[in-house]
């Protein structure tokens, strides 16, 4: 029977942003046959097309936005008048083919309401089925081989659908049409144990050795994590001694809303992360009284939680019935484990038991790290890690975009690529610490997926002005491209204008541990002026030495030594350092032998650490930063003396004066946590005169806050709120990390708009 008559109108819809792989078009479906509408939908490269035919096309226009589905993001709908052709029936039509499409693959999404209450209903065919999933929820990313993305092309080809499974795929009206990773017991992956265990239930018995104090390998969507009770001591004990990892915290993975309140205080906003469908590691002030073990995260001021993410993972944490740590399936600094074999050899000396399945992992995805802070008035968000359940979402690039294909290779810590043609970035997982062959590997191999997945044949590279980074070397072996050098503080604030869409130029205050500068030195605490297409270094932190360079990252005392020298301090006797030590320092720092010169803002708060004698030494990058805030006594609003001043035509921030008061103040017998509050005030202050001071030069009122330093809740919070009194608007990273995993992105904004600059240029 057909619905169209004489009288009936027919439009085309044309609907732009994240509606593939989504469960859009049978969405659609399902809402033109409630409507009583005709026509057909299909993808094209630009997102979908829709053609509907009726007597009142009205509601379903309203609800195609309204009631979309959630993985679905709508950026713009254009809308065509056509002349009815009076068609029966509403139809999915394949997709167009050709073009390239902009989001053929999506990111990882947690198990929806929907697929857990069949998990936990024993009436259902997937009941404590570990792998169920449908068009709203599941593996995506970490499965996808090649586009299109289709069964085959996935880590599930080799589970053939049975036929009730297939029936679900095939039809429109079911909620698990075209979810590509469909399955059920009777067809689908499955668990098993190493050592294996007969005729026992793989998941009965990893909850089982989860309870008797084990520590159990668990294979998840992006890899393997290690587990154990996070109550039991012995147990996190022993994990921290046979991973080889002395203090740097480990992620708890709580049942629900209500048993992570129990470890940390939320936010509404925290709260609103921790349940998003990206399911991330949330960072939030732990409670005194958290029934974890001590060596969860010694000194740590903070807890990461995250939420059950995979069916597999509600499973366990249910019948563990206890909040379980789940730290990434490694040891120390290697990348995490995710191929059966290598998860085997490599966690064989860590874990008692290793709970693993048959759906292979295809690209290795770290859980995504964030938290929540205040900037001015408003509550935004901050990554650490941009990887699972974000990538490989697309992000904008302002203006016309990339006039040529390009990759951006980032930097060398928590390192990341990015590809972009057009206006289209696409910023990588975590890929992690580029400082060996292994994780230069998953580099390298991360790039041709992307390459391949979003059909981007780089015609431009672009790399670190630092010549030793393993990321500038893949860059200059690339052959047939061009290569473009970019900045590393340049690439930290275009990649937040950007970000925001601004083109313009804007006064950034980047801080962080270390890049390379113009000149060579080792920059880190720099005042810029600038945009994507180009910088100016407007001022910087007063230079001293790097005592024994990479020696002097992990141990906070040299450059404790370092300042104490600058500020004629000199031999401090509160700085407990055995003196033949001290004295060889200070020789390299009068000499400057194997001791360049830094502006590090990062090693300021070390040398601050050590000062206070809360870290002489480190074992994790930015460990001493981390306590040197979570010391901070919360009610101390009194700071100590700084100067800006100039130097060289370049405003300078000097902290001479505050290094003798930091000295003087616990020379007198005051608590560290007062002087790192006062530390950080001072710090805030110089900042906020010495942006005000450029943007009144400028003539700008933005101002950029970025850089690995910015993590610092504190330090960004003061320094926000003094910018927004003295008039000026601040931006901040929310969509990418403020750290180094931002840097490509940013290179990638700053060779785009060099490109639109100058079109011709070789
Ligand atoms: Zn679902
Ligand atoms: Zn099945
Ligand atoms: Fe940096």
């Amino acid at each position: 029977m057909s619905v169209a008559t004489p009288s009936a109108q027919r439009v085309e819809l044309r609907v732009e942003g994240t509606v593939q792989g989504v469960g859009f078009r049978p969405f659609v479906f399902r809402l033109a046959e409630e409507l009583g509408l005709a026509g057909f939908i299909r993808n094209d490269s630009r997102g979908v097309v829709i053609e509907v035919e009726g007597r009142d096309l009205e509601p379903f226009v309203r609800r195609l936005q309204a009631d979309a589905p959630p993985l679905a993001s709508i950026e713009r709908v254009l809308r065509e008048e056509r002349p009815a052709r009076g068609d029966a029936g509403f139809r999915i039509l394949e997709s167009a083919g050709g073009g390239i499409a902009d989001a053929p693959v999506s990111p990882d999404t947690a198990t929806c309401a929907d697929c857990l209450r069949e998990l936990f209903d024993p009436g259902d065919r997937r009941y404590r089925y570990p792998f169920i999933n449908c068009t709203n929820c599941g593996p995506r990313f970490t499965i996808v081989i090649g586009i299109p993305y289709d069964r085959p092309l996935t880590t599930m080809a080799p589970f053939p659908m049975c036929e009730r499974c297939r029936a679900e795929y095939e039809d429109p009206r079911d909620r698990r049409f075209h979810a590509q990773p469909n399955a059920c017991p009777a067809c689908g992956p499955s668990l098993s144990l190493w050592p294996p265990l007969a005729g026992a239930d793989p998941l009965r018995a990893a909850a089982d050795a989860l309870c008797a104090g084990a520590i159990v390998a668990v294979k998840g969507v992006g890899g393997y994590h290690l587990a154990c009770r996070a109550g039991d001591e012995a147990a996190v004990g022993r994990l921290r001694a046979r991973k080889h990892r002395e203090e740097k915290p480990f992620a708890l993975m709580a049942a629900g809303v209500s048993a992570a309140e129990r470890l940390v205080a939320l936010t509404s906003a925290e709260r609103a992360l921790l349940v998003s469908p990206e399911r991330p590691i949330v960072l939030a002030p732990r409670r005194p009284e958290a029934p974890v073990a001590a060596s969860v995260a010694p000194g740590a001021p903070e807890l990461g939680v995250m939420l059950p993410y995979s069916p597999l993972h509600h499973l366990l944490l249910a019948d563990v019935g206890e909040t379980l740590v789940m730290t990434s399936g490694n040891l120390s600094d290697e990348p995490i484990a995710y191929r059966d074999e290598d998860a085997q050899a490599r966690l064989a000396t860590v874990a008692d038991l290793v709970l693993l399945h048959d759906r292979s992992i295809e690209t290795r995805t770290d859980d995504s790290v964030l938290r929540s802070v205040r900037v001015g008035r408003v509550t935004a968000t901050a990554f650490l890690r941009r990887s699972r359940g974000y990538v490989p979402a697309s992000l904008p690039l302002p203006g016309a975009g990339a006039a040529r294909p390009l990759l951006a290779c980032g930097a060398e810590l928590k390192s990341t690529f990015c590809l972009a043609r057009g206006r289209r970035a696409w910023v990588s997982h975590h890929i992690g610490d580029l400082e060996n062959y292994e994780t230069l590997r998953s580099f390298a191999e991360g790039i041709g997926h992307f390459e391949r997945l979003f059909e981007v044949a780089p015609e431009v590279i672009v790399h670190d002005l630092h010549p030793e980074y393993l990321s500038s070397k893949y860059a200059l072996e690339r052959e047939g491209v061009e290569a473009i050098a970019v900045q590393h503080h340049h690439a930290h604030l275009a990649a937040c204008l950007a970000e925001h869409g601004e083109s313009g130029e804007a006064v950034g205050a980047i801080f962080d541990g270390t890049g390379y500068g113009v000149d060579g030195a080792v920059w880190g605490g720099e005042l810029l002026y600038g945009s994507p297409a180009g910088f100016e270094r407007v001022g910087h932190l007063l230079p001293v030495r790097l005592p024994g360079g990479a020696q002097a990252i992990r141990q906070p005392w040299r450059m404790a030594c370092a300042w104490l020298e600058a500020a004629g301090v000199g031999e401090w006797p509160g700085l407990r350092v055995e003196p033949g030590h001290r004295r060889a320092v200070a020789r390299l720092i009068r000499s400057g032998l194997a001791s360049p010169w830094t502006t590090s803002i990062g090693r300021l708060f070390d040398a601050v650490a050590a000062l206070c004698g809360l870290r002489l030494e480190v074992t994790y990058e930015g460990q001493a930063a981390i306590e040197l805030e979570g010391g901070c006594d919360p009610h101390e609003r009194g700071r100590y003396p700084i100067s800006v001043g100039a130097g060289g035509g370049l405003m300078v921030i000097d902290p001479r004066e505050t290094i003798r008061a930091i000295a003087a103040d616990l020379d007198r017998g005051s608590p560290p946590a007062t002087v790192a509050a006062r530390f950080h005030g001072a710090l805030a202050a110089a900042t906020v005169e010495a942006c005000a001071r450029a943007a009144g030069e400028r003539g700008t009122e933005v101002v950029v806050l970025s850089g690995g330093v910015f993590a610092n809740r504190r330090l960004l919070s003061t320094v926000a709120a003094g910018m927004s009194a003295a008039g000026l608007r601040v931006l901040v990273p929310q969509r990418l990390p403020a750290g180094d995993g931002g840097i490509s992105y940013g290179q990638a904004a700053v060779a785009a708009a060099r490109m639109a600059a100058a079109p011709m240029a070789a």
